[in-house]
């Protein structure tokens, strides 16, 4: 499937997405090619206490603060979601989240597992997607691909993997990338069918209307 869209016609109200997955599922290669395919949705760049790894721009890929800062913006309220993953905080900005929507826009979260049900309950119209890897043998032989992690950061990702796995069920889309064009294209289709959802079209709704005699 390659999307045209040529005509697309926006809808008028956007949807919250929200794309969950463990690491080494291809989750980020999913939504960086939906985000350019798919026209109107913003990428919510999230706050984090890690780090930026080489070639990570702040507040392109993250909004990368202080612990100090972190805290500040749990107390202030200002964090839609939270939580700790790999050892340090991530957590998503409310009012880049707001904004978005109340202008109709879409806005896509990529989050971890205890983030997504946050959202979930806070934001029950979030649509949530899930990337499976094709099985967990295949997933384990990924994150042993990368030969330098000790054993012992091994079994701490594929603990952690199988964790985020676990609550696959909670969601409302599973996308599982055995194969990344399918998968692809699985999670494009998932992202314009919501996106074409009459609830949020009502102007095209109102413009069909035949002029009562
Ligand atoms: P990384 O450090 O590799 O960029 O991200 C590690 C994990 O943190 C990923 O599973 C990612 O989905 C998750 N993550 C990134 N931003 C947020 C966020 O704002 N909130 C939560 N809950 N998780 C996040």
């Amino acid at each position: 499937m390659s999307l045209t869209l040529r005509t697309w016609r926006r809808p008028d109200q956007g949807a919250l997405f929200v794309v969950t997955g463990a690491s080494g599922t291809g989750k980020t290669t999913l939504v960086r090619a939906a985000l350019a395919a798919v026209p109107g949705i913003a990428w919510s760049v999230s706050a984090t206490t890690r780090a930026p790894r080489v070639g990570e721009v702040d507040g392109v890929d993250y909004h990368f603060v202080s612990h100090d800062r972190f805290d500040g913006l749990v107390a202030a309220g200002e964090l839609l979601e939270w939580a700790e993953v790999y050892g340090n905080r991530y957590g998503t900005l409310r009012a880049p989240v707001e904004s978005a929507l109340g202008a109709g826009q879409s806005i896509l979260l990529e989050i971890d597992l205890l983030g997504a049900r946050q959202v979930m309950k806070a934001m029950p119209d979030a649509v949530t997607l899930f990337v499976l890897p094709e099985s967990l043998a295949v997933l384990e032989s990924r994150l042993r691909g990368r030969a330098t992690d000790s054993e012992e950061v091994i079994q701490r990702r594929l603990r952690e993997a199988t964790q985020q796995i676990d609550g696959c069920g909670e969601f409302q889309y599973l996308v599982v990338n055995d194969d990344l064009d399918t998968a692809h294209d699985c999670f494009q289709a998932v992202l314009v069918a919501e996106l074409q959802r009459r609830a949020r079209r009502e102007t095209l709704v109102t413009a069909m209307k035949r002029p009562a005699r």
